[in-house]
């Protein structure tokens, strides 16, 4: 990939580097929580975090926080990894914040002894309306002032289990009139009895996110720190623990602003609730913006890639259009994908002039249509041509209507890469429907063109109807309404849409594209890109249509 747009933070690094601060070194992380799948936002961060590393010579690593033993699972620990090698990054190393504990713990104790953390057996509630508020100072625990000795034992009865969950806390010892709320004495460790999906039992006292991160940072040699905007108030505590603790070169924290996408949530939780109240079919569903459910919906990893890098790492929150997250597609495809035809709506087209052979059974004839005009080498591909076809039921009118240019009794038209073919007839069921067209075809326009010259306004694609594969076909609306989801209500689910899929089943389609891999993306003439289902054979997602169809 080519090197980010240069940026605050890329500007921030380059400094560090020139003046070789923390030995000219660049060390990043990404630090998921294992509590949930991957999401179009922790793209963004993967890319700046894994890109920021690159363009530097530096190293990125994987580091699981899994600080909160209630909500995570080794399960999500996987599909991590997993989805950000797909993204197309490999860190160097796959580390999880339940190895620092013991680390964490003798620090912990460290600034208990020098005075600077204290045991509060405050309730949460106590401590929460202890903190005061913007301008109103907070008030201090009357256990700030216990001695470092009764500090120490208890909080060694605390990681001994002697106390209930939620009956202490550790407290760094900080100022309750700080300005920043951050910095009035913050929790470091909750009692909790949870069993840990890697350090098990082994553990009765959790640390804070405040307490684990920068000192999680400085145990692997981290140099940047690079995280969401919302973090950016954590920041001075997030220095004030490394000095306290005396680490040289400390790593330094920067922020930048989150990714959000129009008609889109990327809050771990609401994507939860899609998937447990069966809006959508799973983690993996083709419209969650999980990197799950967009690598199923066929979106290519260096388009994600790409579209991150270009939308900018900025300090001010914004969300991007979808639509343009989609352009990023739809470029990659036009470059990559293989053409083929696929006729959604099938309608029958009867060419009542074509020919037989010395059997009586109808000629076929093959044509070689390219696999890909924007890239010759992609070669051509066979497609049987024969009298009686598919076509889209949407490319005939009875009665066309003004500035319809497509099949309709006497208008001549191009079957792509075919004939040229003119209507003649049509039959219809006993409800008045269109159930056939009958058509000629002119045997001197092989390939498409006439000899004489004479023009055509439009080109459909078509099926051979004896050599047509059946398929289903999924098709994609947004998930929500809304622009920004839950603006109105509050709730992002108030906006969803209930119509955000549309299956078609009895989709005939070219037999070539029985031979698509699973995930593999093609283009169906005129219709868009589509996703080859990686389960469920003949099964195609929408991935994104051929031109921005969505403008209101
Ligand atoms: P959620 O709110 O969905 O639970 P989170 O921020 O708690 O997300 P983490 O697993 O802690 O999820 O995130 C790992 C990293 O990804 C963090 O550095 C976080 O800042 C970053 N991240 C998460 N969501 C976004 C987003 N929408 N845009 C950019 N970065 C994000
Ligand atoms: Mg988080
Ligand atoms: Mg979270």
């Amino acid at each position: 990939d080519p090197a980010m747009p240069s940026n605050f933070i890329y500007d921030a690094v380059a400094d560090d580097v020139a003046q070789g601060k923390r030995g000219g070194r660049v060390q990043t992380r990404f630090p998921p929580e294992p509590n949930g799948f991957l999401h179009i936002g922790h793209a963004k961060a993967i890319v700046v975090d894994f890109g920021v590393a690159d363009d530097f010579g530096g190293i990125c690593v994987l580091r699981l926080d899994d600080t909160n033993p209630e909500t995570e699972d080794v399960s999500f620990v996987e599909s991590i990894a997993d989805d950000i090698r797909w993204l197309g990054y490999d860190p160097a190393d796959e580390r999880f914040a339940s190895d620092y504990f013991e680390q964490l713990y003798a620090w912990a104790e460290q600034l208990i002894e020098a005075g600077l953390a204290y045991v509060d057996d405050q309730n949460g509630e106590e401590i929460s309306a202890s903190r005061g508020g913007f301008g109103r100072p907070g008030v201090n625990s009357p256990y700030r002032d216990r001695t470092v000795e009764e500090n120490l034992d208890l909080f060694r009865r605390m990681r001994a289990g002697e106390f209930g969950d939620g009956t202490h806390v550790l407290r760094a010892k900080i100022d309750m009139a700080h300005e920043n709320m951050q910095m009035r004495d913050p929790v470091m460790y909750r009692i909790r009895r949870a069993h840990h999906h890697r350090t098990g039992d082994s553990w009765a006292i959790y640390p804070t996110y405040d307490w684990a991160h920068g000192q999680s940072d400085a145990i692997e040699g981290v140099t940047h720190s690079l995280c969401t905007l919302e973090f950016e108030s954590h920041r001075p505590l997030y220095d004030w623990f490394l000095e306290k603790l005396g680490i040289p070169d400390a790593p330094r924290q920067y922020e930048f602003a989150r990714l959000e996408l129009t008609h889109t949530v990327t809050s771990k939780r609401r994507l939860a609730k899609l998937v447990f109240d069966g809006v959508v079919d799973g983690w993996d569903d083709p419209r969650m913006p999980t990197l799950r459910g967009l690598r199923r919906r066929g979106y290519p990893a260096s388009a994600i890639r790409a579209f991150c890098r270009e939308v900018g790492t900025t300090r001010t929150n914004s969300r991007q259009s979808i639509e343009y997250l989609e352009s990023y597609v739809r470029r990659d495809l036009n470059a990559t994908a293989q053409r083929r035809m696929a006729v959604l709506r099938p309608l029958k087209l009867r060419l009542t002039n074509w020919p037989t052979d010395e059997n009586g059974d109808p000629v076929v004839e093959h044509f070689e249509i390219a696999n890909n005009p924007e890239r010759t080498e992609d070669g051509t591909r066979k497609v049987a041509f024969t009298g009686e076809l598919w076509i889209e039921q949407e490319d005939f009118q009875e009665v066309p209507p003004p500035k319809y240019f497509r099949l309709s009794p006497g208008r001549e038209v191009r079957l792509r890469g075919a004939y040229l073919v003119t209507a003649t007839d049509v039959v219809k069921d006993d409800e008045g429907n269109v159930v056939e067209v009958h058509a000629t075809y002119d045997p001197e326009t092989k390939g498409g063109n006439a000899p004489d010259g004479r023009r055509v306004k439009s080109t459909m694609h078509w099926v051979s109807a004896p050599h047509a594969e059946d398929a289903t076909v999924a098709l994609y609306d947004r998930l929500f309404t809304a622009e920004a989801p839950g603006e109105r209500t509050g709730e992002a689910l108030d906006d969803l849409n209930p119509e955000s899929r549309e299956v078609l089943s009895g989709c005939k389609v070219e037999a070539a594209l029985s031979d698509t891999a699973p995930g593999d993306v093609v283009q169906f003439e005129r219709l868009g890109y589509f996703a080859a289902d990686t389960e469920q054979p003949m099964l195609f997602h929408r991935t994104v249509g051929l031109r921005d169809e969505w403008a209101a």
